[in-house]
């Protein structure tokens, strides 16, 4: 079959943000061109102009399509007929960004991926699901560690009842880079992460905690209901959280915690949960991804790989690209979602329905949810760590 299937060429990517010295934008950029589906052809790749220019020259892309600014780029890009204009943009720019810039491209019918926490407030994160529903535009929120295949087979697993009931979860994601006042130095990715008025009103719980929660409710399907939540700065001057614990009670009565820091000597990016059902139990750890530990009492424990053997679900082994033994990680797990998002962006542009699997990948939808996370932990920790209500309309299993 051709590139794309009906669609017969690469998609036309955009990419808003990325410029010299970032860091997500760039890893954007090679995990959505990984199964050669897409190409960068147009992007805004900085909030200075000039950075923006010069860093569309080492995309190699046409120097009048390395705009100046985002909305530079919509006005120009909209004049360009379907086929070469951009088919979708990412957003891998600091958090403050994110709500005018996928506005601007939806309402222009310009599909989306965007980075995560999806905007700086839950408000943004309503008025963009509302966008996206009525211009019908494809979204995607590059909750990345949802595209690991032994995730996926953990959902899975999960949904064959094979845990049971689900009882318990611990999700914890435990980083130490901002142990000193990093920010002070200028690094320019301490500098906004820790600033409110770039970052929103979590730091470390907006950053890497609704990661940990987002994989709770993807493997699980959980719906929360409410969280008692206690975010501190350990660290002195520091304007926003960089640990917190949140407990969080479901619908069912299951019970789940978040712990996140940025303060753990030595923690690199320690993203790991555990799940508890009456029938067994599951851990996987993103440090080493390829692998899945599945335990039940009076048996010996089961450690899933890539492998597989047949055993793996479709979900998972869908999502492999490699034979196990060679390891694959962060770039194919980002690469799985932009792959299930293109199939949706091709089925749209070709008029055709998705023939494959249903979409997995996260949406808007998702992205309420986690704004809706980071907005409750913090009113629950400014009330002394209250119960508060996290049933939201938007959750979906
Ligand atoms: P960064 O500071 O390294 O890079 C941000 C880039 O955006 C820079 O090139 C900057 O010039 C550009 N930019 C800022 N404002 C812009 C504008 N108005 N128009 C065009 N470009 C603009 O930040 P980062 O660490 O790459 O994080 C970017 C986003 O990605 C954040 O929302 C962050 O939370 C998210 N992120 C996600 C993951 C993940 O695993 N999914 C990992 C890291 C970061």
């Amino acid at each position: 079959m051709s590139i794309n299937g009906p669609l017969g060429r690469k998609l036309n990517m955009g990419l808003i943000g990325g410029g010299q010295g970032s860091f997500i934008g760039k890893v954007h950029s090679i995990a959505a061109c990984l199964d050669n589906r897409a190409e960068v052809v147009a992007g805004a790749f900085s909030s200075d102009p000039a950075r923006s220019k010069a860093s569309g020259a080492e995309y190699g892309v046409d120097a009048r399509r390395a705009y100046g600014s985002y909305l530079e780029m919509v006005q120009e890009e909209i004049k360009l007929p379907v086929g070469k204009r951009v088919d979708f943009v990412t957003i891998a720019t600091p958090n403050h960004t994110h709500f005018p810039i996928a506005k601007a491209f939806c309402e222009a019918g310009i599909n989306v991926i965007c980075d995560k926490p999806m905007t700086f407030n839950l408000k943004e994160a309503e008025e963009l699901l509302q966008i996206v529903e009525k211009t019908g535009v494809i979204f995607a929120l590059t909750h990345n560690y949802t595209g690991y295949p032994l995730v996926r087979q953990a959902r899975q697993m999960v949904l064959d009842g094979k845990l049971g009931e689900i009882q318990a979860i611990r999700a914890f994601y435990i980083q130490g880079w901002l142990r000193t006042r990093l920010e002070s130095t200028g690094q320019k990715q301490a500098d906004w992460r820790t600033d409110p008025k770039k970052s929103g009103s979590a730091g470390c719980f907006g950053d890497i905690a609704t990661h940990a929660y987002n994989l709770a409710r993807f493997i699980t399907g959980l719906q929360p209901r409410e969280v008692s939540c206690s975010l501190k700065t350990f660290e002195p001057g520091r304007q926003l959280d960089d640990y917190g614990t949140a407990v969080i009670r479901f619908d069912g009565g299951a019970l789940g915690t978040v712990t996140a820091s940025q303060i753990s000597h030595g923690r690199e990016n320690d993203l790991w949960i555990e799940i508890d059902g009456t029938l067994g139990a599951l851990e996987w750890h993103q440090e080493e991804p390829n692998r899945m530990i599945f335990r039940q009492n009076g048996q010996p424990h089961s450690i899933y790989t890539r492998a597989g053997g047949g055993y793996l679900s479709k979900p998972a082994a869908d999502a492999s690209r490699l034979p196990a033994g060679h390891p694959e990680a962060f770039f194919e797990a980002f690469a799985n979602i932009y792959t299930s998002a293109y199939d949706a962006i091709v089925a749209k542009l070709a008029g055709t329905a998705t023939s494959n699997s249903p979409a997995i990948y996260p949406n808007v939808a998702d992205g309420v949810d986690g704004m809706n996370f980071i907005e409750q932990c913090v009113g629950s920790s400014r009330n002394a760590g209250a119960w508060t209500n996290m049933a939201h309309p938007a959750c979906r299993s």
